[in-house]
């Protein structure tokens, strides 16, 4: 198994012609190239989690997803990584996709469970009660949304030097960013880029679980794309010509609409042209298998 080294993460500058002089540098820090599996945020959010799990000396890992989930994935490697066993809990129709197949080849145990259960998945005793045949638990809930999670992804911060003046970051359920808002200077502004609509729900866990940091950040929805994992012409071309000028390759479903996002922004002189930007690809790059035939990189 390859180790998951954080010597392969570095920091590169996009191409002046990308921003134009809208803004003084825009870098980005490539979490997707931590490792080929357990890339960008993911491994941050776990670290913690399956750290204490291995010194509690605990046997098997418990975690949920969907059937195309890159956090199951991550754990499915990661933990045994950690030499942890690990059950992935899928909510899903009994369909193993190539996610569902990679977590397997990585020695998770695949349990589909009924929508009804996946709610109800945060009361007292319920997953401990679906997975009973197991023992020595660790539960993670689903995206590592956890405080261990926050304070794993809070470790982000050494790369965030202090001549950025904002830090730019693709958001889910708002764990990486609320560990990372909370470990770096609100000096530092940052924006959340939500790949849905509305935004509601993740400013709200951010607003929950940081501390001292009202007014230094803010969520961009998408408004283009149409809903999450949903993607058009324009946004495989906008990631092919990204990958063109820029030899970096986005993922489809986060960092992708990110860019997007950020360059319309940047059109409409959101920004001061003094600004510094370090954008954080947060990996994903699996996620576009679905989309491969589409994209000029990849392959
Ligand atoms: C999971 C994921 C995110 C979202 O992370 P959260 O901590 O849940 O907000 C962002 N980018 C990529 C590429 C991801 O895979």
């Amino acid at each position: 198994m390859a180790i998951i080294d954080e010597q392969n993460v570095v920091i590169q500058p996009l191409r002046k012609t990308w921003y134009k002089g809208k803004v003084a540098a825009i870098d980005m820090l490539r979490l997707d190239a931590l490792h080929p599996v357990v890339s960008g945020n993911k491994w941050y959010k776990l670290r913690l989690n399956l750290a204490r799990a291995a010194d509690l000396h605990l046997k098997t890992v418990v975690t949920f997803g969907g059937a195309w989930s890159n956090h199951l994935v991550a754990t499915a490697y990661a933990a045994r990584h950690f030499g942890l066993a690990s059950v992935g809990l899928v909510r899903g129709n009994g369909t193993i996709t190539p996610s569902l197949q990679q977590c397997r080849d990585y020695g998770m145990e695949i349990i589909f469970i009924s929508h009804d259960d996946f709610k109800n998945r945060h009361l007292p005793g319920y997953t401990e009660e679906l997975v009973k045949h197991f023992d020595d638990l660790y539960i993670i809930p689903e995206g590592g949304a956890n405080e261990r999670g926050r304070t794993g992804a809070g470790l982000i911060n050494r790369f965030v030097a202090g001549k950025y003046t904002h830090v730019a970051l693709a958001v889910g359920t708002g764990t990486t960013m609320a560990g990372l808002r909370n470990s770096t200077p609100a000096t530092q502004y940052m924006i959340g880029f939500v790949p849905m609509p509305r935004t509601e729900e993740q400013a709200t866990y951010i607003t929950d679980h940081t501390t001292g940091k009202d007014g230094t950040w803010h969520m961009e929805a998408d408004k283009t794309f149409g809903g999450f994992g949903k993607w058009n012409n324009e946004l495989l071309q906008f990631m092919n010509d990204f990958y063109a000028e820029n030899a970096i390759p986005l993922d489809v479903v986060y960092t992708g609409k990110m860019m997007y996002r950020l360059q319309e922004m940047l059109n409409d002189q959101y920004f001061n042209s003094t600004d510094r930007i370090l954008c954080i690809h947060s990996g994903g790059l699996q996620g576009n298998a679905s989309v491969q035939e589409h994209l000029v990189y990849g392959k």
